[in-house]
C-alpha cells in the first residue's frame, strides 16, 4: 500500500506529473483582460501540501470565455445530433480508459478513497450512454395536428439555448461537472463551465478528454474564481444556469437567474431521512447503510443524516451499526490505491464545521456512540464515522445539513409517527425505507417528501437510474438532472405552427351571431373528434 502522511511533502501518485498539472491549469480562461486575480494554491487534501496554482478568472475573462462559447456554439448546433453524438460516443471510451488518472486527480482535491473516485468516474460514462441511446429521438421535432385538422399543423421543436453556465461542487467534482455539461453540450450548447476552486483539476482533465474525443476548441470554457467574484458575470453572459451546491447559494443563483429572466435548475442540499420498520432484514440494512451514511465520507448530497428505527429492532441495529462504524473507521486512510475504505473531509474548514455540529449535540446532551473525533494521525481532515443518539430539535445536526461521517439514529413506535418526523425538515432531496415487505415499503414511500426515494437501499437505486430524472424538492432544489428532462431543460422548446389555408382567421369577418354559433358547433366538434 503506497501509504501518505502529512509532512508538507506532496505523495502524488507517479501519473500525476507536473507537466500534467501545467498542462490542466493552463486551461483556465484568466488573465485575459480586467484586473488579474492572485493564483489559487490547490492543495493534496491527505498531506496538505500545495500541488499546483490555479489561475483566477476576472469577470471580464468569464465575459470573454462566454463569448468564446457562444461563438463555436453556433457551428456545433448546426450539425446533426447523431455527429455530435459521435464525439460523446468517443468520449465513453477515453473516460474509461484513463479512470485512473481521473481518480488520481479527484482524490489529489477531494481526499475520498479511491474506490469512490472510480465509482464516481463512472457517473458520465453512465450519462453519456444513456443519451446515445436516447437524445436523437427525444431532440426530434414532434409534429402534432393543429386546431383544425389537416388544415393546420403545429411542431414542437427542441432549440439548444445558447450558452450553459455550470457551477459545480467539490463532492463529485468530476462526475457533476462533467455529467451536467454532457446533455448541454448534446443538446447544442456551448458551455462556460465554474468548478469549485478546490477540486478543479480533474474537471479540467474531463474537459481535455472531450476535447481528445472531438469536441470543438473553444465549445467548454472553464473559468475558476470565488463563486460571488464570478458568479453574477457568468449568469449574465449565459441562457441557462445548471448550479449544483448548498441551498444557500442556490438561493443566490435563482435570484441572479430570475433577475436576468433566464432558466436554471438547481440541485442543492439535503437532510436525508431512512425508516427502518419492524420487518426489515438487519443482514441487509447495516451493510446498505454504512454506505449510505459514511460514502464519500458523508459528503454526498443524498447520504442519510437521520434513521428512525422501529423499537423492535431498534436495540439490535444500533449495536450491529455502531460495530460496522467501528469497523469502518479501522480502515481509514490516506493512499492512492484501494487498501483505505473511509477517507478524508475536503478541508481542514469543512471538518472543523462538521466537529462543531458534534461539539453543540454533545454539549446539549446528545450522546456520541461511537467516533466524534478529528483523526490528525491519518490526514489534517480526516474526521472519524460518528454515531450519534438522543439528539433533540435545538441542536444544529438535528435540523442542518452536516455534511459529513455523522448520523443519529431515532426509535419509533408510531409508524405514523416515523413519517412525520421523516418529513419534518424544510429538504426533501432524498428518503429511505426498508422493509421485507414491498407493497407495505411502497405505501411508505408514497408519503415521504423527497425527490429521491430508495426502497431496501440508501441512495444508489434512484441515482444510477440515468433514464429517470432526478431531482430534489421543497428546499432542495428546482429542476431535474438524466433522463429527457435532463436534456430538455437545456432547450428552448418552440412552437411552428402552419395554417395550409387561411380558415381560422376567416371566422373573424362573420356576423356576430352567426359567429357564435360556429364556434359553439366547431368546439363540440372538436371535443366529439378528440382534437385538442
Ligand atoms: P457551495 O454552494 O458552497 O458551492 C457550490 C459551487 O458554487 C462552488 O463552485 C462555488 O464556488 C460556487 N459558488 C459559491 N457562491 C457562488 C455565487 N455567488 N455565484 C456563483 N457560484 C457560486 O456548495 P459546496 O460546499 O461546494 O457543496 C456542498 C453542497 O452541495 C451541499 O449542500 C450538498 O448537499 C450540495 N450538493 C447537492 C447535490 C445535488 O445533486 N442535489 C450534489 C452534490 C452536492
Amino acid at each position: 500500500m503506497e501509504t501518505t502522511t502529512h509532512s508538507g511533502a506532496t505523495t502524488l501518485p507517479p501519473r500525476i506529473t507536473q507537466t500534467l498539472i501545467d498542462r490542466l491549469t493552463a486551461m483556465v480562461i484568466a488573465g485575459t483582460a480586467g484586473e488579474q486575480r492572485e493564483a489559487y494554491e490547490m492543495i493534496e487534501v491527505y498531506t496538505g501540501a500545495v500541488v499546483g496554482e490555479l489561475p483566477q478568472s476576472s469577470p471580464e475573462d468569464v465575459a470573454a470565455a462566454a463569448a468564446t462559447a457562444r461563438a463555436a456554439q453556433r457551428e456545433w448546433a448546426a450539425r446533426p445530433v447523431s455527429e455530435r453524438l459521435a464525439v460523446f460516443e468517443r468520449a465513453h471510451e477515453l473516460i474509461l480508459a484513463e479512470l485512473e488518472t481521473i481518480a488520481d486527480l479527484i482524490q489529489i482535491g477531494c481526499g475520498k478513497i479511491r474506490r469512490m473516485a472510480i465509482e464516481e468516474s463512472c457517473d458520465p460514462p453512465m450519462v453519456i450512454s444513456h443519451y446515445l441511446k436516447t437524445a436523437e429521438r427525444t431532440l426530434k421535432p414532434i409534429r402534432r395536428g393543429g386546431a383544425m385538422p389537416i388544415i393546420t399543423t403545429s411542431t414542437e421543436q427542441h432549440r439548444p439555448k445558447g450558452v450553459v453556465a455550470v457551477i459545480a461542487p467539490w463532492n463529485f467534482p468530476f462526475a457533476i461537472a462533467m455529467s451536467d455539461s454532457i446533455p448541454a453540450l448534446i443538446a447544442g450548447n456551448g458551455v462556460v463551465l465554474k468548478p469549485d476552486n478546490k477540486t478543479a483539476l480533474c474537471t479540467l482533465f474531463g474537459v481535455e478528454l472531450l476535447q481528445r474525443a472531438g469536441l470543438p476548441q473553444g465549445l467548454v470554457q472553464v473559468v475558476c474564481g470565488s463563486g460571488p467574484d464570478v458568479g453574477p458575470t457568468l449568469i449574465e453572459n449565459s441562457d441557462y444556469v445548471m448550479f449544483t451546491g448548498s441551498t444557500a447559494t442556490g438561493r443566490t443563483i435563482g435570484e441572479l437567474a430570475g433577475r436576468n429572466l433566464i432558466g436554471c435548475s438547481l440541485e442543492l442540499g439535503g437532510k436525508n431521512p431512512m425508516i427502518v420498520l419492524d420487518d426489515a432484514d438487519l443482514d441487509e440494512v447495516i451493510p446498505s447503510t454504512v454506505f449510505a451514511v459514511y460514502g464519500n465520507s458523508g459528503q454526498a448530497c443524498m447520504h442519510i443524516e437521520r434513521i428512525y428505527v422501529h423499537e423492535r429492532l431498534h436495540d439490535e441495529f444500533l449495536r450491529r451499526f455502531v460495530a460496522a462504524a467501528e469497523a469502518l473507521g479501522a480502515k481509514a486512510g490516506a493512499a492512492y490505491d484501494y487498501e483505505p475504505e473511509f477517507g478524508s473531509l475536503v478541508s481542514v474548514d469543512h471538518m472543523e464545521r462538521v466537529a462543531a455540529h458534534v461539539e453543540d449535540a454533545r454539549g446539549k446532551g446528545a450522546t456520541v456512540l461511537t467516533g466524534g473525533k478529528a483523526r490528525p494521525d491519518l490526514g489534517p481532515a480526516f474526521y472519524e464515522p460518528t454515531v450519534l443518539t438522543g439528539v433533540t430539535s435545538d441542536m444544529a445536526h438535528a435540523t442542518m445539513e452536516t455534511f459529513g461521517p455523522v448520523v443519529t439514529v431515532y426509535r419509533y413506535t408510531d409508524e405514523e409517527d416515523a413519517i412525520r418526523q421523516a418529513n419534518a425538515t424544510t429538504y426533501g432531496l432524498n428518503a429511505s425505507v426498508w422493509s421485507r415487505n414491498l407493497a407495505r415499503a411502497n405505501r411508505i414511500a408514497d408519503r415521504l417528501e423527497a425527490g429521491n426515494i430508495n426502497i431496501n437501499d440508501g441512495f444508489v437505486a434512484s441515482y444510477s437510474a440515468k433514464a429517470t430524472p432526478s431531482g430534489g424538492v421543497k428546499q432542495s432544489g428546482v429542476g431535474t438532472r438524466h433522463g429527457a428532462a435532463g436534456l430538455l431543460k437545456y432547450t428552448d422548446t418552440v412552437n411552428i405552427g402552419v395554417q395550409k389555408k387561411q380558415v381560422l382567421a376567416a371566422r373573424a369577418a362573420m356576423p356576430y351571431a352567426k359567429q357564435l354559433k360556429s364556434t359553439r358547433v366547431t368546439l363540440r366538434w372538436m371535443r366529439r373528434l378528440r382534437i385538442r
